[in-house]
């Protein structure tokens, strides 16, 4: 298959290129044995991700993403060759991020692992997830709803061209109400800036009236080349107390970590 340039018309903010991928299905460390990524970039950028330095990406995040067009196929007939085993949607980009309204990869490999019976764990930031209810009704699927701040001004600041967190609330509940397993991913957690525990509460309380099996929570995953990015949005004090707090042997978020405990499960 070809590579093709999309109509930059149809997505005025980002670059959007087709591609073809040769696998579908790589071993994944998290949670299960394989992770499926339709799509490399992600159009949500937030600026605490680190995606691309997993992925070893070198062009500026939220600004471009390729989409995988072959990748229904190739996941057809991964299924019938590779052992089976359970899979993650969604560990190096938003498997509902704007593209997919139009491309559907993510919802045509959902319907290629609920034919093959597969145990899916899916993750993302987008209320487009409930556009496949149909799909997970009788599917042996967690779909898990990110969300970071009750505060909308943490979203804006931080993860730009994602959907704001009532829409992301509403998103829980329509699944939940349509029998669908939910759970729900709080982080990663900011110190000073979404770790408050009076919101934290609020939010947990919100997120169990939506109906989620489980809430988890996760400290910022630090890597090198997030700071440039941060620097972006926080002061430099704040950046020169987190260069101490995300240093080695600091215990800010083990002394923190029994606070969580009170609202969900950490998973640090
Ligand atoms: S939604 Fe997830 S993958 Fe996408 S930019 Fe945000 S953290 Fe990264």
């Amino acid at each position: 298959m070809g590579l093709n340039i999309v109509d930059p018309n149809e997505f005025p903010d980002i670059e959007v290129k087709e591609i073809s991928c040769k696998s579908a299905l790589s071993l994944s460390g998290l949670e299960a044995d394989y992770a499926i990524n339709a799509y490399k970039g992600c159009s949500h950028g937030c600026l605490y991700c680190y995606a691309p330095f997993v992925i070893k990406e070198n062009r500026e995040w939220g600004t471009f993403v390729d989409i995988k067009r072959n990748i229904p196929a190739v996941l057809a007939k991964e299924l019938r060759n590779k052992p089976k085993g359970s899979v993650r949607i969604g560990s190096v980009t938003d498997p509902y991020q704007k593209v997919e309204g139009r491309y559907q990869l993510t919802r045509m490999c959902l319907q290629q692992l609920k034919k093959a019976d597969v145990h899916v764990i899916l993750q993302t930031k987008s209320d487009l997830v409930v556009r496949d209810i149909d799909i997970f009704t009788d599917m042996d699927i967690d779909v898990g709803m990110t969300i970071t701040s009750l505060d909308d001004n943490f979203r804006l600041k931080f993860e730009p061209e994602a959907p704001n967190v009532e829409v992301r609330l509403e998103a829980i509940k329509t699944l939940t109400d349509a029998g669908v397993n939910t759970w729900a991913f709080i982080g990663p957690l900011l110190p000073g800036q979404n770790d408050d525990m009076v919101m934290l509460e609020e939010l947990a309380e919100k997120l169990n009236s939506s109906g989620v099996t489980e809430i988890y929570l996760d400290k910022l995953n630090m890597r090198e080349g997030i700071w440039s990015r941060l620097e972006k949005s926080i002061d430099k004090d704040t950046i020169a107390r987190y260069r101490e707090i995300f240093s080695s042997g600091n215990d800010y978020f083990r002394r923190r970590k029994k606070d969580y405990e009170k609202i969900g499960k950490p998973v640090f």
